[in-house]
This record gives C-alpha cells, structure tokens and sequence, in this order.
C-alpha cells in the first residue's frame, strides 16, 4: 500500500483546530489506496497513458463517497486531503456516507467528445472493482459533469452487469436527482442565511454580494442569493473578473458561461479587473466559489477593510490558513467549505435515497430537504462552538462535530 497518511502539515492542522495531541490512525490515515494506469486510445488512434485514482479513507459512517476530478494538477496528496475532508463534510451532512475521492490527471479541456468517452471507459474499466453502491458511490466534480457521468456509469453496468446505481450526479434517465445542478451553490445560500439569521439578525435582503467563479457552484449561489433579495456585483473565471456595481444580470452570465461557453469578460459594459483582485470590491458577503486558496492573506485584508461582514466557502479550501486566521481574528463570520459546500454531496445522498426506493423526487421535494440538511449542518457547528467556549468559530464546530460523531461510531473514546 502507498502511504495512506495524511500529509503532516494538514495533519498539524486539523489537530491544532480541535487541540488534539495524540495520533489515532483510525482517523488520519486512509484505509484504501488504489492507484492504477488507465490507457486509452485517441480519436487518431494514438494511445495514452494517463494516472488513476481512488482514495477511500473511512467507511464507518457508510459506503465510501466523494467525487472524481479530472485534472492535470492531482496528485496523491490533494486526494488524500480531500478524501479526509470529504470524510468529515459527509458526517456533517447527517446522512450514511463515509469519506473518499479520486480521480486522473487527465485534461478534459479541449478534448473530443470521442477521447473523453475513451477515456472515461478506460478508466472505469479500473476503477470498476473497487466500488458499488453498498461500497464506493462517486460523483463528478472538477472536470467530470453529466457527460463524463454519463460515459463512466454506462461502461460501469457494461463490465459489471450491475445496475446499481452506484454513481451520483447521473443524468437524469439513468437515476439521477432534479436539483443536483443548483444543489451546492443553493446549499450554500441556505446556510450563509442560516448564519445571517442566527448570528446578525439579518437576511441576504438588500446586501451586496461578491461570488468568485462563474461555473456551477458560482451561478446557482448567485442564483439564489438574488432569488433572496441579494445584489450580486461581482463574478469572475480564471481569466478575469467583472464588477457590475448595479448588480449582475444572471441569465447574461448563463448564456456567456453556460451556453457559450465564453469568458466572463464578454459580460457586456462590466468593468473588468484581474480575477484575484475582486475581493477588492467592497461587499457585505463573500461567497467564494471556483478554486481552492482563491482567498489568501491580501484578499482576506482587502475584504476586512471594505466592510465584508461574512466569508463562506462554495469552493474546497478556499482560503489559506493564513486568511482563515485573519478573517476569524477580525470578527468576520466565516464558515469552511466541509460544511457549506456539503449541499452537492447531500443531494447525492438524497439520490441514493431516491435509487433505492425505486422513486423520482420533485425539485421542490428535494430543495427542501437540502434546505433542511444545511440548516442542521449550521445548527450542529453552531451549538458545537458554543457549547465549548468557542462562539462563532465554524471551524472549530464543523471539526469538533465530525470528529466525535466519527470517534462516538467507533464506539470508543482515545
Ligand atoms: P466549475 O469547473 O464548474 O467552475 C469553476 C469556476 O472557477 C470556473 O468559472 C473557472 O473559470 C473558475 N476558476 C478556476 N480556476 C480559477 C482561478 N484560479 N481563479 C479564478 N477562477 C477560477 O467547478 P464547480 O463550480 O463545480 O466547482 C467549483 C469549486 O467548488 C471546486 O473547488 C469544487 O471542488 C468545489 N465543489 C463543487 C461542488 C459541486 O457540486 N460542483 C461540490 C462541492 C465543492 P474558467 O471558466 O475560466 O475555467
């Protein structure tokens, strides 16, 4: 087996957060490694050789559960903090779901439809042994959505003869669930209100709000923090950002990003600055949402010196450490994305939910359900902060939660 450990500095880390001083493997190390070659041939008929992965690191809370990300920058580490994270994000959720995460440095950017489904058939015919849906269920995230899904779980029932609906975020003829698209972005919304409620007596009504990214979790953020009253002034992609002082009109962002799939810069009239600099524009709510340490130390200082009242993830590990402390150290309410981005794999949840009992939910069934879960996940790292002294940090109270929901399924104390 690799070395399934975590790597030290995180490690250090997650400890420090919660004040642990001694080193339970149960929790800091992963409980399967695979790694494997998937090789593929092109549309020209030239083979590849791409890596493959799947980190599954704890199962006590249920099957393993975490999406595959396609991307040339992966590697086993950032899957073993992720499969980690996911695993701690999932007890949150409060549904049956252990922790793990994978994927391939393969580039889907740019490629034929024809070499993504080689691919993908590729790398199914891997991955396949190692999941099912009482084992492994993954989902799509960075580079996967439905058409890689759909490519994967169709090789998957091919070479298995299963048709056991052991991957999420499927298309919706082969099992998938309404409200998977908006779910993580939506989830996000309902929680960041959560927190204006609870905390600041307030809503998203009438604030002025600063969304990174313009991919799915970015749009569907905006798309409900607008349907709540918010006035959303700023998105970005990798290239740039915009700023739209009188607030942005969505269904432009949609047909630029979703339809065109164009670069955020063609927003008509927008000014248009660097994509770090946007948290330079002064707001009450900063929902980053399109790449881990979006938010570093300058971002977090220009958001505290123009005003920013609350930060929530939509993204994995937004912001660096550094950021987090100085964001907490402000007074600023910050809540990580283990626990407010989890609207994406509830969904998933709720999807199995849904295959087993051979039943289709309605989008307005599901969204409430959602709705639910992100308001106990407040409720929960909420209640768990102050009942240890330790009022508004979420990042305490998410780790704090899971960590002894995780230890208390062990059935044994350190
Ligand atoms: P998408 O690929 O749909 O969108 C990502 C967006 O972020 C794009 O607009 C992309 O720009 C932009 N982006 C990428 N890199 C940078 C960068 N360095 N600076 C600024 N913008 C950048 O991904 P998702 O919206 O699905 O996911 C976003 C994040 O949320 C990821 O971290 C993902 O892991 C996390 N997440 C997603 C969930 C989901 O359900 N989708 C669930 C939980 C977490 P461009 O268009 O130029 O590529």
């Amino acid at each position: 087996m690799e070395n399934n450990k975590l790597d030290l500095a995180y490690e250090k880390e997650f400890k420090d957060s919660l004040g642990l001083s001694s080193y339970d493997p149960r929790v800091f190390e992963a409980e399967h490694i695979h790694l494997f070659d998937v090789t593929w041939t092109d549309e020209k008929g030239e083979k590849h050789t791409n890596k493959g992965y799947r980190v599954q690191w704890n199962n006590k809370n249920g099957p393993y559960k975490g999406g595959l990300r396609f991307h040339p920058s992966v590697t086993l580490d950032l899957f073993k903090r992720l499969a980690f994270e996911q695993t701690f994000k999932n007890i949150l959720t409060t549904l049956p779901m252990g922790g793990a995460k994978g994927g391939s440095d393969f580039d889907p950017h740019g490629k034929s439809d024809y070499d993504i489904k080689a691919f993908c058939e590729a790398f199914m015919d891997k991955l396949a042994p190692f999941i099912g849906v009482e084992t492994d269920v993954p989902a799509g995230d960075i580079g996967v959505g439905g058409t890689e899904i759909r490519y994967l779980y169709e090789r998957y029932m091919k070479v298995t003869g299963k048709h056991d609906c052991s991957l999420t975020g499927k298309p919706l003829d082969l099992g998938g669930s309404l409200c998977r698209k908006e779910a993580t972005g939506y989830g996000l919304c309902y929680i960041t209100q959560k927190l204006l409620d609870t905390c600041l007596s307030t809503s998203f009504k009438d604030k002025t709000v600063v969304i990174s990214g313009s991919g799915n979790v970015a749009i569907y953020a905006a798309e409900k923090a607008m349907q709540l009253g918010a006035k959303v002034v700023a998105m970005s992609d990798s290239t740039s950002a915009i700023h739209v002082p009188n607030g942005i009109d969505l269904d432009i962002v949609k047909e630029i990003k979703e339809v065109r799939k164009g670069r955020i810069k063609e927003y008509p009239g927008a000014i248009i600055i660097p994509t770090k600099d946007i948290w330079k524009i002064k707001c009450d709510i900063a929902l980053p949402c399109a790449t881990q340490n979006e938010i570093d130390l300058e971002g977090a200082e220009a958001l505290v010196a123009n005003g920013c009242k609350v930060v929530c993830e939509g993204s994995n590990m937004s912001c660096t450490e550094e950021a987090v402390k100085y964001l907490q150290s402000h007074n600023i309410y910050y809540i990580p994305g283990k626990a407010s981005n989890a609207g994406g794999v509830s969904v998933s949840g709720l999807e199995i939910e849904q295959n087993k009992a051979g039943e289709s939910w309605s989008f307005e069934k599901v969204d409430a359900r959602l709705k639910g879960i992100m308001e106990t996940i407040f409720e929960n790292i909420y209640n768990t902060a102050k009942k240890d002294g330790r009022n508004n940090d979420f990042v305490y109270g998410a780790n704090k939660y899971a960590y002894d929901k995780l230890i208390e399924e062990y059935g044994t104390n350190l």
